[in-house]
């Protein structure tokens, strides 16, 4: 089968087409077959063509990795079994008494296996306002080790300074790992601003259509990639071909829906925005957003992810717009073709304490919206009928 010759520098739309993708070279199949293996007949002991149990490796795992790897910019892709299994794997690169500084608004279940699982095993994590990397340095001693950021953030979508960060790292030799699962990649490649690690939750904009859970990792440097390969072999979080093609599916039209996401989040915000019965709208693309500058820096546009919060600040009003919203799904998740509305104090953040949740700025009535690619008038409709 005739090797496809690849540019080396595609666009995005063309690289989420055709990066890590042959032609299958039995059939000349154009789609990535599901190699639905275990394990890999050898010509004799040890000698394989990469492939000897599929934990190890796995071709269409491998197509995806490849996909991935190219979106970010970067040269090695690892995909785990989940987000937070590719968080995990980041994590295991320590050793007892390492201290780690990361921000206070995480996604909830990374603030969950840090402190819950993570402490327990005498890692030290600091939750700090990354968006002010003054304050960061404060908390650097000759133990830490790695700086984890979030940007946007969620649910309050704060914009942290990535190079920003990287530069104050460099300074330290300390790692920098992004979570870049609310930006895509279609929005933000944090290897181009020197970051060490790249991770998604491919469960969201990557895989796109709400049906698979996954995560992966993109890294630049051979020793890190091969430390997270060891990891990832030996404690054995891996996905499985049939996620790995559906996630090869969904990226093929990463491009036209993060278009579309941004086109609707940016209806939706200024609707928000504009509504007498709403507080405040988070949402990084009005020039007021206090990191506006930043976001209009390192990010192509803006997303489809906002929150709002209501002049009537209670669980109760919230849950009443929640109640009423007839095409915004309640759940959690986020980055599908669908759109979801979602409650971080009682849902996603629920495993924060409230005192906790309260001095970050999480008030009772703030909605999370992972806005769509639905059409945009029907969703102002949704949401304007909700809140009557
Ligand atoms: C969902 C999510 C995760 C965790 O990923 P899973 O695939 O659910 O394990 C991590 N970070 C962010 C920002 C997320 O939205």
């Amino acid at each position: 089968m005739r090797k496809k010759e690849m540019p080396d520098h595609m666009q995005f739309g063309t690289k989420a087409i055709h990066a890590g993708v042959e032609p299958d070279p039995t059939t000349g199949s154009i789609m990535t077959p599901i190699y639905q293996t275990s394990t890999y007949v050898q010509e004799g002991p040890g000698q394989h063509k990469g492939y000897a149990y599929a934990r190890g490796a796995n071709p269409t795992r491998n197509s995806l990795q490849k996909s991935i790897a190219a979106l970010e910019n970067g040269r090695f892709g690892l995909c785990f079994s989940s987000g937070m299994g590719a968080t995990d794997a980041v994590i295991r690169l320590l050793n007892p008494g390492d201290e780690v500084i990361t921000s206070n608004d995480l996604y909830g279940g990374s603030y969950r296996l840090f402190k819950r699982v993570y402490e327990r095993f005498g890692i030290v994590f600091h939750f700090v306002d990354l968006s002010n990397v003054q304050e960061a340095e404060k908390y650097i001693t000759p133990n830490t080790k790695l700086l984890w950021l979030e940007t946007p953030s969620n649910p309050l979508m704060r914009i942290i300074d990535i190079a920003a960060c990287v530069a104050l790292a460099k300074q330290h030799h300390l790692r920098v790992a992004v979570d870049n699962t609310f930006a895509s990649p279609y929005l933000q490649n944090p290897l181009d601003l020197g970051a060490d690690i790249v991770m998604h939750s491919v469960t969201k904009y990557l895989g796109g259509h709400s049906d698979v859970i996954m995560g992966a990792l993109v890294v630049n440097d051979e020793k890190l990639y091969t430390d997270l390969a060891f990891i990832a072999n030996a404690c054995g979080a891996v996905p499985g071909p049939q996620d790995s093609f559906l996630v090869l599916r969904g990226i093929k039209t990463l491009h036209l829906r993060m278009e579309r996401h941004c086109q609707n989040g940016r209806v939706v915000a200024h609707f928000l925005r504009s509504h007498p019965k709403v507080a405040q709208v988070y949402w990084p693309g009005f020039e007021d957003h206090p990191n506006h500058a930043i976001a209009k820096k390192q990010m192509r546009d803006f997303g489809g992810m906002l929150s709002f919060t209501l002049k009537d600040d209670s669980q109760e009003n919230a849950a009443r717009v929640m109640k009423s919203v007839q095409l915004f799904s309640l759940a959690e998740s986020l980055g599908g073709v669908e759109s979801l509305i979602n409650h971080p104090a009682s849902m996603t953040h629920a495993s924060i304490p409230k005192e906790e949740r309260i001095k970050n700025g999480l008030s009772d009535s703030l909605i999370r919206l992972s806005v769509g690619v639905e059409d945009a008038s029907d969703l102002v409709d949704d949401l304007g009928q909700a809140m009557g």
